[in-house]
């Protein structure tokens, strides 16, 4: 459940996270759990039997959110949500994931799930 953040630093600031796609409320993502899932665009992999591959190869064809949106909506929502999904795409090719991912705790999401695709950064796990 998502509980009263740091009031000093509850908005999701700038960095280098593209998201170019949002399920406000999503109950398969996470077994148990409400969550709000986001999706980032880049992956290193080119599967052929991609579920994403527009998203992939073409992520200029999709809106991006920009985090005041994102920011409204988890605020909003927070009583009702259980956390947040991060996905794409490869979420670690990010540099700014683990910033973002204190940015949502920060803002009050006491669960950050992250679905990776390959390969996790050094001492990512250190944030999480
Ligand atoms: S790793 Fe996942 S997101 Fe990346 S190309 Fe393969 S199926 Fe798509």
């Amino acid at each position: 459940m998502f509980e009263n953040g740091n009031s000093n630093k509850n908005t999701i600031e700038d960095n280098d996270i593209e998201i170019k796609g949002i399920i406000e409320s999503s109950f398969l993502d996470w077994d148990g759990k409400i969550v709000t899932t986001i999706y980032l665009p880049k992956c290193n992999f080119r599967c052929p039997f991609c579920h994403n591959w527009e998203l992939i190869e073409h992520p200029d064809k999709f809106k991006s959110i920009s985090p005041s949106e994102l920011d409204r909506h988890l605020i909003t929502n927070r009583d009702f949500l259980d956390g947040v999904c991060i996905t794409g795409g490869e979420p670690t090719l990010y540099n700014g994931l683990t910033k973002f991912i204190e940015q949502l705790k920060d803002l009050g999401s006491e669960r950050v799930l992250l679905i990776r695709a390959y390969s996790l950064h050094l001492n990512l796990h250190d944030h999480l």
